[in-house]
């Protein structure tokens, strides 16, 4: 029997992608032998925060644009396709029944990790699906009492086990598109290409951070 196949996913409004999810979904990878990561970028709910998102066309162009020549990373429209909100879990069970052979990982920040419990069938998620766990600047991550409390003693276990410890990328979406607005260069913090097309299309140049 061939082992199965190791499946990252990783969710959010990707808005726009930058060098920490690449740098996140790569140390997972590395780290947790995956075969593909797979970058799923949420269908826009008409604001998150009260800011009004990108469109989701060109958040997907960016990620595509950032994840060229890397055959282990792909982006998947799935839940753009789908109506209604965004639920991970849902998404997560799609890719489950599109690869019944696969193990799936869901990659997240530790800025997820401590709003985990809130999110849709957060226990089922947490029990059916491992979870890969990154450390972010300013966001202390749970400890395994809080997990516990939240998830189950099991459920929290695993949750330990998928932390990984990486140098921090102190980089945010919410600080890329402020630097936009106030006409301030992206170096270190998107790639090139993704520079380039935030320009062309003049993507949040109205400073709406
Ligand atoms: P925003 O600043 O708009 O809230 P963001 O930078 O947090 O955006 P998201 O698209 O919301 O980016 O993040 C997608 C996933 O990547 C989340 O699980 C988030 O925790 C994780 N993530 C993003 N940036 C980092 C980072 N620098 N370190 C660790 N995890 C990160």
């Amino acid at each position: 029997m061939t082992d199965p196949v190791r499946l990252g996913i990783i969710g959010g409004t990707f808005d726009p992608i930058h060098l920490g999810h690449l740098g996140i979904a790569e140390a997972a990878r590395s780290k947790f032998a995956l075969d593909r990561v797979i970058f799923v970028p949420a269908a826009a709910p008409p604001h998150k925060g009260g800011r009004s998102i990108a469109p989701a066309a060109d958040r997907l162009a960016m990620i595509s644009l950032a994840i060229a020549g890397k055959p282990y990373f792909a982006a998947s429209d799935i839940e753009m396709r789908r109506e209604g909100p965004s639920y991970t879990i849902d998404t997560l069970d799609e890719f489950s029944a599109l690869n019944p052979d696969a193990k799936i990982f869901f990659i997240v920040g530790a800025d997820s990790l401590l709003e985990l419990h809130q999110w849709h069938h957060a226990k089922e998620l947490a029990s059916r699906y491992d979870f890969i766990i990154v450390g972010r600047p300013g966001s202390p991550l749970p400890s395994a009492e809080q997990l516990a409390a939240h998830f189950g003693q099991k459920a929290a276990e695993k949750l330990c086990s998928g932390i990984l410890t990486v140098e921090p990328y102190d980089v945010s979406a919410t600080e890329i598109r402020r630097r936009v607005a106030e006409g301030k260069n992206l170096s270190r913090l998107v790639t090139d290409e993704v520079a380039g097309y935030i320009i062309d299309k003049g993507l949040y140049a109205r400073g709406e951070a």
